[in-house]
């Protein structure tokens, strides 16, 4: 074991390699998706979307207004009713690989549009948002001609018209958890992306024209927070919404009483307990993917640490030592691992969280990475001493920023764990497979991942309990979010 403090084992050199912006295929600007064509909002507005590396604006994007969003919800009334809900499974099956294959074609162009808007690492865009999105068109693809046979009854019907929203931190991949569910199911589908990264699902409208899926079929309104209280608002059969746990209770609040389907994911605030038979330079790498894979910006994060007393800190000496070896900086440079925080509020509510983390009596270790002059960044950082009452230990900081606590007994260690209003997911490390389970089948919370960490596959559902909402996305699971069964 190397026995040198963490700030003098230098990471190795690389040479930049950057991807090319040009590759985005970037235009000026970008209108609203409505009955199978771009258009401008009603009343023309517009706003910026940034690279929240650099801080310059990307493209000018339509503000839907609420006659947009009627517009929007109309053309999808229309599609289903002319088109859509007459389509045999084998046709949507059709439409379904068409739209996978495309996106397949265009993942370069997609990986370097995402990273530009989003700031997350281009070998997580190319290598995971990219790949998987497609894959989730292929899985549902299989579904669409299978429908009744898959346990829901002889004929399972359709719900009609989908709104759904989706949060900025897996832009495409969270359009397409939306989409290629509710579109084998036969719904059709008025989707509103984040103000801060609408450009991927954008391009996504792109590949449905391609693919020549029916006008009106699947329709994108962007905008701020205003556009998806809209859609919430309008005579949708199916509210499915993503993205913060206090969003999910305004919009649980609007529909109450109106008879329209719900499914909410929400935000998580996951432990990754290590006990000490865990390998632990597997578990190292597993607490850096749990925190550090896309800035933390994961509903998922592994953000509290629960190590086991006797290990803690040999596992803490080589996760600061992993921890300074991260190369945070530019997205678009195929060995960053680290990218940039997606917005300034977002960078805001990191820094308040984090010198609340400070002020409760946590000692703080930040990576000594250097940070790019412009654009909004947050070393990565870890804190221990962390007491379960702090806010770091409660609140989601959807940052790089690990909480770690300790504990003695698997006892302890379940009852920390479960110590959240949230309910998302949580990992489990050790060499037992029976203590993984009876610790597993303690766990409070819809995912649970032994000896691995952020491990995403279609065929798997994905969803919360408690206050991290309630419905599954993947796997057979997703499709019933979308049947009237
Ligand atoms: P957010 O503020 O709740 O935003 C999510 C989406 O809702 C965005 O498109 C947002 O638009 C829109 N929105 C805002 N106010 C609305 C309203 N009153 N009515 C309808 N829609 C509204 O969340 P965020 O900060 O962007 O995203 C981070 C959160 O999402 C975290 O808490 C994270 O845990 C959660 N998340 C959960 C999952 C999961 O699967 N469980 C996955 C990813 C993220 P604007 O962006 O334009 O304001
Ligand atoms: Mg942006």
């Amino acid at each position: 074991m190397d026995d040198r403090p963490a700030s003098t084992v230098s990471a190795l050199e690389y040479d930049p390699a950057p991807e090319s912006a040009a590759v985005a295929r970037l235009r000026e600007s970008y209108g609203l998706f409505v009955g199978g064509a771009f258009v401008e909002a009603a009343d023309g507005a517009t706003f910026e979307t940034l690279n929240p590396a650099t801080e310059e604006p990307l493209a000018r994007v339509a503000q839907a207004g609420e006659a947009d969003v009627v517009a929007a919800v109309a053309a999808a009334r229309r599609a289903y009713d002319k088109v859509w809900r007459k389509t045999t499974g084998p046709q949507r099956s059709k439409y379904l690989f068409r739209i996978a294959r495309l996106i397949q074609e265009r993942s370069r162009e997609l990986a370097v549009l995402e990273s530009l808007d989003n700031g997350k690492p281009i070998r997580e865009s190319r290598d995971l948002d990219v790949p998987l999105a497609a894959a989730h068109f292929f899985y549902y693809a299989g579904w669409a001609d299978k429908l009744d046979h898959a346990g829901f009854g002889p004929d399972p019907r359709p719900l009609g018209v989908a709104g759904q929203i989706i949060p900025w931190n897996f832009p495409l991949l969270m359009a397409a958890w939306k989409l290629a569910p509710a579109l084998a199911a036969g719904n059709t589908c008025v989707l509103k992306p984040a103000e801060t990264t609408p450009l991927s699902v954008l391009v996504l409208a792109e590949i449905l024209q391609q693919a020549e899926l029916p006008d009106g079929v699947v329709n994108v309104v962007t905008g701020d927070g205003s556009a998806g209280a809209a859609l919430v608002a309008s005579p949708v059969d199916k509210v499915a919404f993503t993205g913060s746990t206090e969003v999910g209770k305004v919009i649980q609040r609007r529909l109450a009483g109106r008879g329209t389907r719900l499914t909410l994911e929400l935000g998580g605030k996951g432990a990754n307990i290590v006990f000490d038979d865990a390998p632990i330079d597997e578990v190292v790498e597993g607490i850096v993917d749990g925190i550090f894979f896309n800035q933390g910006h994961v509903c998922c994060a592994g953000s509290r640490l629960l190590v086991q007393e006797s290990v803690a800190e040999e596992v803490l000496h080589r996760l600061r030592r992993r921890v300074d070896q991260l190369r945070v900086g530019d997205p678009l440079d195929k060995n960053t691992d680290v990218g940039a925080i997606n917005s300034a509020a977002q960078l805001e509510k990191i820094r308040e969280l984090t010198d609340w983390g400070e002020r409760e009596g946590a000692t703080r270790y930040t990576s000594p990475c250097a940070l790019p002059e412009r654009g909004y960044w947050f070393a990565p950082t870890v804190f221990t001493e962390v007491a379960q009452t702090h806010r770091i230990a409660r609140e989601e900081v959807f940052g790089p920023v690990l909480s770690v606590l300790t504990f003695r007994t698997p006892e302890e260690a379940v009852a920390k764990a479960n110590n959240t209003t949230y309910g998302l997911a949580c990992g489990v490390w050790s060499e037992k497979g029976s203590r993984t389970l009876w610790v597993a089948e303690r766990l409070r919370a819809g995912v649970v991942w032994a000896n691995t960490y952020n491990r995403f596959d279609p065929a798997s559902p994905f969803g919360g309990v408690r206050e991290s909402g309630f419905g599954r996305e993947g796997g057979r699971h997703g499709l019933e979010a979308y049947l009237d069964v």
